[in-house]
């Protein structure tokens, strides 16, 4: 039986990553994508600073990409820009079109010393409560880690526990693509006041992302805590949002169809002997702003750093690591997820966030996934406190989370 050291189980960025640093490191390593090459997925496709400080540190080269140098936020009547600040991150972002985007990511892997298997469905392959490797078919490859790198509730990652926790929330979320003539602006803009047909603010943020080449990425999406969440038709709430902010950018009709996925935000288990989930498969997107490509690359790196430093407890420090660097901010974000389901509560904070320059640079560190751990920010600290004084208010969280999703869990299971 083929034996190798690590199998990868999808081909998006944190697959990409993981094989990327794996193969750099010496290690075998085969990633098995599902679809073909140059396979879409459903994106806003920016990237953050914070996304942007991984490529260069993978190497991969986003120059031919749409630059983009801030923030557009836009909350009724009030519109406010702020440029990247640059300091930990680089004071750049982009808009890179996801088919082509993760095709380059996934090249640098397979320059590296990977070696792909495209149309191949994989499932991890569990031996007395411990991975050893995948099954492709008939096909059996053992390994010594299997890196879950399937996305949003793929059924790779369920079948090892890495399903979505269900007092959580969680995002859905639509683009599309359409021409336009500002497709050469070099902000990304967010609103957060999005009208139905009626003229009435419906749950729910949009986007329109340039993406610099006479198109731009336009899309919205909702968190579960919004209020009539069960209601939500993403395709009425999209061509409400072009009708609002379709004519400021000159906008065409839609290119292809508008495409629709999960955006998970906190799962079960992340990890097991012999396995590690990265990127959206173990639930890192932003409850604040619906972004993980920054996440997934990140994860990626970090769970072939520490199977190259020590194979047999990689699992273990994976699991320690996400703990300690990441569940304190998304903690924080699911709590505030609570706060932004609450349309007047959510204007109110809004009021003050977007008042001034300044408290909009806080919205921006936070909205960008500028926050990080090993480096203090006032942003970051705020949001810290803020945390820690929602917590109190846990119980009462919990129950009303609880009790919405359990309402839109049946609509949800009969989507799929
Ligand atoms: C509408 C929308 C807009 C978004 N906008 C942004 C944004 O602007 N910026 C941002 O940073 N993030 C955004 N996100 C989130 C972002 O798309 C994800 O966080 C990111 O794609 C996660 O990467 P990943 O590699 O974990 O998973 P994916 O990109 O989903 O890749 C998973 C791969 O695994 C493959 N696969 C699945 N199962 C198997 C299997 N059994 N065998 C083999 N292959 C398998 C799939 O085919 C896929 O190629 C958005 C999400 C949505 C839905």
């Amino acid at each position: 039986m083929e034996h190798v050291d690590v199998a990868v189980i999808g081909a998006g960025p944190a697959g990409s990553s993981a094989a990327t640093w794996l193969a750099r490191a010496g290690a075998r390593v085969v990633l098995f994508e599902k679809a073909a090459q140059g396979r879409d997925k459903s994106c806003g496709d920016g990237l953050t600073p914070r996304a942007v400080a991984e490529l260069e540190r993978l190497g991969v080269d986003i120059s031919g990409f749409h630059r983009i140098d801030g923030l557009r936020v836009q909350a009724g009547r009030t519109e406010r820009e702020v440029l990247w600040p640059g300091g930990i991150f680089p004071n750049m972002g982009a808009v890179a079109p996801r088919a082509e985007f993760d095709a380059m990511v996934l090249q640098t892997a397979i320059d590296a010393g990977a070696e792909l298997r495209d149309h191949a469905k994989a499932e991890p392959v569990l031996e007395g409560g411990r991975v050893v490797g995948v099954r492709v078919g008939a096909e059996e490859i053992r390994a010594d880690l299997v890196v879950i790198a399937s996305g949003a509730g793929s059924a790779a990652a369920k079948l090892l526990g890495a399903t979505r926790v269900e007092k959580s929330p969680f995002g859905l979320a639509i683009r599309a693509y359409v021409p336009s003539n500002r497709a050469d602006d070099r902000y990304m803009e967010a609103c957060l006041t999005v009208k139905g047909p009626d003229g009435k603010l419906v749950p729910g943020y949009g986007w329109v992302f340039p993406a610099g080449n006479g198109i731009v990425n336009v899309g919205v999406g909702a968190l579960s805590t919004m209020r009539n969440f069960s209601q939500l038709n993403l395709n009425t709430m999209l061509d409400s949002y072009m009708a609002q902010v379709g004519p400021a950018w000159g906008m065409g009709e839609f290119v292809n169809r508008p495409k629709a996925w999960r955006l998970p935000m906190h799962v079960e288990h992340r990890s097991g002997p012999g396995w590690v989930a990265v990127g959206d498969a173990a639930g890192l997107v932003n409850p604040f702003n619906g972004e993980g490509i920054d996440y997934a690359l990140e994860s990626g790196r970090h769970a072939a750093e520490l199977f190259m430093a020590s194979p047999g407890t990689a699992h273990a420090a994976y699991d320690a690591l996400l703990r300690r660097e990441y569940d304190p901010f998304f903690a924080t974000a699911r709590r505030f997820a609570w706060v932004i389901g609450r349309p007047r509560l959510l204007r109110f904070l809004l009021g003050i966030a977007l008042s001034t320059g300044f408290t909009m640079e806080l919205v921006l560190d936070i909205m960008a996934n500028l926050i990080d751990s090993e480096h203090r920010s006032l942003a970051g600290t705020l949001l810290n406190g803020g945390g820690r004084a929602l917590s109190i208010l846990d119980p009462i969280l919990m129950r009303t989370q609880e009790s919405e999703v359990s309402e839109i869990r049946a609509k949800i299971d009969a989507a799929r």
